[in-house]
């Protein structure tokens, strides 16, 4: 179903930003599987930078999922909580290629199986690799979406499954995508843009104080 206030939303943020959102670089949904997985706590940026390097030495699940521990924490140093990370995607990669044969599952209950992925990063691969219904809960995404008004609650599962109700599945990737943009761009956690939000007519401002409501906040 799509409400009038999330579809009036998601036409203004469609037209503001026209481009293929993407924030992660990677060539088939092996790999974004993998960056995905990196990319907890830390920026995309930084996964961009040790991916190329990682799928350079090893390129197919059976080669990272037989990879000595030691050289993939070396290679993936960087990104930060390198130890957990290499287990997880020395795991993940292992999984990929033991029980689902080298192929990336589109299902979230097959996508929960393996480590290192939640809701979250099952959600991305779902959507940005398989064009399914994914509605991706950030921080910037729960921000943008309580302070418009939309939800309420602050547990990722709860956002995830109520904003789900408001929008057809064909438009949930998409939605994800420039909320989590304009978050970034405009709806900034510390002191949001307001004075000029492409939503500021329709924005409900919640949980901000009195200055924003006020159309003071800048
Ligand atoms: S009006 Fe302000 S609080 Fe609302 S979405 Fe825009 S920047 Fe965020």
């Amino acid at each position: 179903m799509l409400l009038p206030m999330t579809a009036e939303i998601y036409r203004r943020l469609d037209r503001e930003y026209p481009e293929e959102i993407g924030f992660i670089e990677a060539r088939s949904p092996y790999e974004h599987l993998i960056a995905v997985i990196m990319s907890a706590q830390t920026t995309d940026r930084q996964v961009n930078q040790v991916t190329p390097k990682l799928f350079e030495r090893f390129p197919s699940p059976a080669d990272l999922a037989s990879a000595p521990i030691s050289e993939v924490e070396r290679i993936i140093h960087s990104v930060g909580f390198y130890r957990v990370k290499a287990r997880n995607i020395i795991g993940a990669a292992s999984v990929i290629h033991h029980t689902f044969h080298d192929k990336v599952p589109e299902e979230m209950e097959e996508l929960l199986s393996i480590p290192g992925v939640g809701r979250k990063s099952a959600n991305v691969i779902r959507g940005h690799c398989f064009t399914k219904p994914a509605v991706i809960v950030d921080t910037h995404f729960a921000r943008v979406v309580r302070r418009l008004g939309l939800v309420q609650a602050s547990h990722p599962d709860v956002i995830e499954r109520e904003i789900a109700g408001m929008l057809d599945g064909g438009l949930q990737y998409r939605f994800s995508m420039t909320v989590n943009m304009h978050g970034r761009k405009i709806c900034h956690a510390k002191k949001p843009q307001c004075s000029v939000c492409l939503l500021e007519d329709i924005c409900r401002k919640s949980g901000l104080p009195e200055a924003f409501q006020l159309g003071n906040g800048v």
